[in-house]
């Protein structure tokens, strides 16, 4: 973007990597507001003002490549330490730490970014013939170790990073249908700038919206922001091109079709090992202009479950439903901690909605909701319903606060790793009826596992929050967040610990390993447990069909053999 590098760890560009006097400086308030929620006043017990500076790359030794750049690609290739490093990692909490302190065990040999699919081919036949793994790689946001090349090296003569960066235009906009068809390799913001030309939106807002491309979203079924209506990437899907190692595969474009099982669903969630997606047709839409939102507290969780149930079966699928926990509304300055918050939102490009909301604040009235706390936000469409006004400045001020919390996040991570807090989230989807044993089960589980971890005096300091990204008819999909005080230098074992309770807990009560944030190699254990033995034999089976040689992304999803 402009000649602009991103930074060799943790998320955004180098001109954005804070000075260690400035992290010092942001570290005091940080710890303040954090300390008390980890038990210590400013997190002194903890040495939160401690901060520390990240390895620079200079002084980072990486791996020398094993394999020479096939003169052929040359143009498309780098093996710089920046271009290898930045490629080495994703960015899960074990990425972000990793890279802090300098350790790319598994780095590409080279980096290369096709110009167009013929570069793909290309490359994709030298990798089949010279046994190197090909691990795609979009924006490199993936927090299941999806984009790491972390190869068998008794299988495999190398690995190459494929950086789909230089495949980033909207091709071509269909206005009759609706529909754009967009390369793989573009960026939110990217494609919405380049839509927005248009009048049009592909309104997918995933966390990671800046930094995550299409082709990733496809490959790992990402999830967007709004609660209800489509969710996943698929959803918008109406045809799929790909590049496997036995050539193109290119559904028909369709607006629905029962021919058998869809070519575009196989490839959703594919995660790369069956080739490199390299365009998609995508449904989009005008921006919508009506919109009305809300935030509700309740003073016991539970009753925002339940609310929140009623909600989802109610038929007036709200784009924003997102409950938080109040440790979590705490955390994120969007409340006191001593109630539970849900934001409500509803969109329309056709109508105002405001007697959607004014029915949505009924029902949350209905289960307790703290009545003088139904304060309306940003109701651009004249919404009616009661409790505004005065308290209506109250209602922005927790959404925006929770907003620019969202979109901070992964930058506040970075700082988090630089004064030793250690970060994680991970999520799920269950059922209604069994949410409060999952809750119970996890929470506990990952308690007891930060403490086992924890040292003496910091026992008891770290905390897990809940809450829902996107809820169905049927169930939530309930989003967990640990913080405790970092064990420095053995962070990766620590969330590991941490992640093995979560995932095992997870598994044991009936839910599924991951809601969006897809498998990778992280979760692999999990979703073997998971998925049906005779799904994984057909699995191999494709990938033997596109790609013999198994260079695709080896690791993820499947194991070498059944
Ligand atoms: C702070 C943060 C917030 C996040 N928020 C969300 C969220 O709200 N919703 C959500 O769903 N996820 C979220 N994620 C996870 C991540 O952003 C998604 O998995 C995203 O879809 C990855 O996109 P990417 O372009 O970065 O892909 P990468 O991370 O580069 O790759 C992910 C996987 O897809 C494969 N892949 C990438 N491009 C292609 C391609 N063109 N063809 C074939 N395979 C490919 C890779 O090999 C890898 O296995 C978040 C991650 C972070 C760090």
């Amino acid at each position: 973007v402009n000649g602009r590098r991103r930074k060799h760890w943790g998320w955004g560009f180098e001109d954005q990597q804070p000075a260690i006097e400035q992290l010092r400086e942001a570290a005091g308030p940080l710890a303040a507001h954090l300390g008390p929620l980890l038990g210590s006043r400013d997190g002194d017990r903890f040495g939160l003002g401690e901060v520390e500076g990240p390895v620079a790359l200079e002084a980072v030794a990486l791996t020398p490549p094993r394999i020479e750049v096939p003169p052929a690609l040359a143009e498309i290739c780098a093996s710089d330490p920046h271009t290898r490093a930045r490629h080495a990692l994703g960015s899960s909490y074990a990425d972000v730490v990793s890279g802090f302190r300098g350790h790319f065990a598994h780095p590409p040999d080279f980096v290369a970014k096709p110009r167009h699919e013929a570069d793909l081919e290309a490359l994709v036949e030298w990798c089949s013939g010279q046994r190197v793994a090909a691990i795609p790689y979009g924006g490199g946001t993936s927090v299941v170790g999806g984009v790491t090349p972390d190869v068998d090296p008794a299988r495999y003569n190398g690995a190459v990073s494929i950086d789909m960066s230089g495949l980033d235009r909207v091709l071509e906009v269909d206005s009759v249908s609706r529909a754009a068809l967009i390369q793989a390799g573009a960026t939110g913001p990217g494609l919405e700038s380049q839509l927005r030309e248009h009048g049009l939106t592909l309104r997918h807002f995933p966390q990671s919206f800046e930094f995550s491309t299409l082709g990733g979203w496809i490959a790992t079924r990402a999830a967007g922001h709004f609660a209800t209506g489509p969710t996943h990437i698929e959803d918008f899907v109406e045809s799929v091109r790909a590049i496997t190692p036995t050539g193109p595969w290119e559904s028909r474009r369709l607006p629905g079709s029962g021919a058998g099982i869809s070519p575009d669903r196989v490839l959703a969630g594919s995660e790369g090992i069956l080739g490199v997606i390299t365009r998609a047709w995508v449904r989009v839409q005008p921006r919508p202009p009506h919109r009305a939102a809300a935030s509700v507290r309740f003073a016991r969780f539970e009753d925002g479950v339940d609310c929140v149930r009623a909600l989802s079966q109610s038929g007036l699928q709200p784009a924003n439903c997102r409950l938080i926990d109040p440790l979590e509304a705490r955390m994120t300055m969007a409340g006191d901690g001593s109630c539970a918050l849900l934001l409500l939102g509803f969109e329309s490009t056709d109508r105002p909605v405001a007697d959607l909301l004014d029915r949505a604040l009924e029902i949350c009235a209905e289960h307790r909701s703290a009545p003088d706390d139904r304060v309306v936000a940003g109701a651009r469409s004249g919404a009616r319903a009661g409790g505004r006004g005065a308290s209506q400045a109250a209602g922005d001020e927790a959404v925006s606060s929770w907003r620019g919390a969202f979109l901070g996040a992964p930058y506040l991570r970075d700082a988090m790793v630089a004064m030793g807090v250690l970060s994680e989230t991970f999520e799920t989807a269950i059922t209604w009826d069994r949410f409060t044993a999952l809750h119970e089960r996890v929470t506990g589980a990952v308690r007891d596992a930060i403490d086992a971890q924890a040292r003496p005096e910091a026992r008891g300091a770290g905390f897990v929050t809940c809450r829902f990204t996107h809820v169905y008819s049927d169930g939530p999909a309930p989003y967990f967040t640990v913080v405790a005080p970092a064990l420095r230098g053995e962070e990766v074992e620590q969330w590991r610990a941490i992640k093995r309770a979560a995932a095992d807990a997870v598994i044991a009560a009936g839910a599924t390993i991951t809601h969006h944030h897809a498998v990778g190699r992280d979760h692999r254990p999990w979703y073997d447990q998971q998925r049906p033995e005779q799904f994984a034999r057909m699995l191999h089976g494709a990938k033997a069909a596109l790609d013999p040689s198994r260079i695709m992304n080896p690791g993820v999803l499947i194991g070498p053999t059944t």
